[in-house]
């Protein structure tokens, strides 16, 4: 029988996961929770997604906005082998209860705390950890990117120390109040920022330093990267070890793309699904080795690089596939790689 999945929280990330879910040949989504019965309720409906109601008060919204409901959310959870919460940060932490009462296990999002879960998650960088945890954090959108970056180089030729500036966008498109609108903010403005401790939760002896910035965008995060490395490679084996990886893209010279803008007009053209951009963008002409010094420049989908990811996590908690043949199934259904 299919893995049986249910999606708490069906936003940004959660309409996407379901989405991938249903793509799975070993998966079935049984339903998917919400607040609100907003436009994105009304395409689960559209989609067949059976809906259920996150909070019990608003029921009644959606009844007068005509919007059947196949239940409450402790409902699905009873059902599901296994649950994907997508809520907002810091809601996750509150429904960890409700998750436990049902004895099902949970997959986290980036936005909640490290320490809420019994182990943080990526698939490349440390995927057997998960099995058979009750709480799993699948990291965030930029230390997903890292973690895919790291883990080859430090594999190949030792990682001695990494510092990477991250290049924030201030919001999603669809978030109107988020900013800066007319600014570059450094943020956190102290050091380090929270994203190498959290690639530390993958890699715990890694030496990595990060500063964030927050730009007026919307599109993408894009990273600095310098990584000082324990042997010296030369530049053209770096771009070989990184284009081999499963969820990299060497964005090639000739394509004439110089900025998030043209990725994302990129995956239009080929058709991703909401324009997503499941895999690191790493341009090839930045990869430059000086010494032992690594640099180049890599851009992040903030709203995708997570969704293969937790398609991964579900089938690493539940022991049913191994990493390799995981990583291979998952794209080969959503169709990851350029
Ligand atoms: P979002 O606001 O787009 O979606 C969250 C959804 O959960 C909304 O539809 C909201 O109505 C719903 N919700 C609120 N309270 C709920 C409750 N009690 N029960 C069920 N649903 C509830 O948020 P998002 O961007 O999808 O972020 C979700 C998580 O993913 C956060 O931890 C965030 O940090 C993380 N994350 C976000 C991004 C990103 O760029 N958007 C990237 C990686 C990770």
């Amino acid at each position: 029988m299919s893995i049986q999945v249910a999606v708490n929280g069906y936003g940004t990330i959660g309409k996407r996961v379901a989405d991938a879910v249903t793509e799975q040949p070993d998966m079935e989504l049984v339903g998917v929770a919400k607040t609100s019965p907003n436009h994105e309720a009304e395409l689960a409906v559209e989609n067949g997604y059976p809906l259920y109601a996150a909070v019990e008060e608003r029921i009644e919204l959606f009844e007068e906005a005509g919007i059947d409901l196949a239940g409450q959310v402790d409902e699905l959870v009873e059902t599901a082998d296994v649950v994907v919460d997508a809520c907002p940060s810091g809601i996750g932490a509150e429904n960890k209860d409700l998750y436990e009462a049902h004895d099902t296990p949970a997959l986290y999002q980036g936005g909640e705390d490290a320490d809420l879960v019994d182990v943080s998650f990526n698939a490349r960088g440390n995927y057997e950890a998960a099995t058979g945890a009750d709480h799993v954090r699948v990291v965030s959108c930029n230390t997903t990117g890292l973690s895919r970056l790291l883990a080859p180089l430090e594999e190949e030729y030792g990682v001695e120390k990494a510092r990477v500036t991250l290049v924030r966008r201030g919001g999603d498109p669809a978030q109107s109040g988020r900013g800066p609108i007319n600014d570059i903010l450094p943020n956190p403005v102290t050091l380090p920022s929270h994203h190498g401790p959290d690639v530390n939760t993958i890699f715990p002896e890694l030496d990595i330093d990060t500063l964030g910035l927050k730009v007026p965008a919307t599109l993408m995060h894009t990273h600095s990267v310098n990584v000082t490395l324990a042997e010296q490679p030369d530049a053209d084996a770096v771009v070989d070890l990184l284009d081999e990886q499963d969820r990299t893209f060497l964005v090639p010279p000739e394509y004439g793309i110089d900025g998030a803008g043209k990725l994302k007009e990129f995956a239009m053209d080929r058709d991703r699904p909401r324009a997503d951009i499941w895999e690191n963008c790493i341009w090839e002409e930045s990869v430059t080795v000086e010494g032992d010094d690594l640099y180049l420049f890599q851009a992040i989908h903030q709203e995708s690089d997570v969704v293969p990811e937790n398609v991964d996590a579900i089938r690493a908690v539940l022991g049913t596939a191994d990493a390799a043949e995981s990583i291979a199934r998952t794209n080969e259904a959503m169709g990851v790689g350029f």
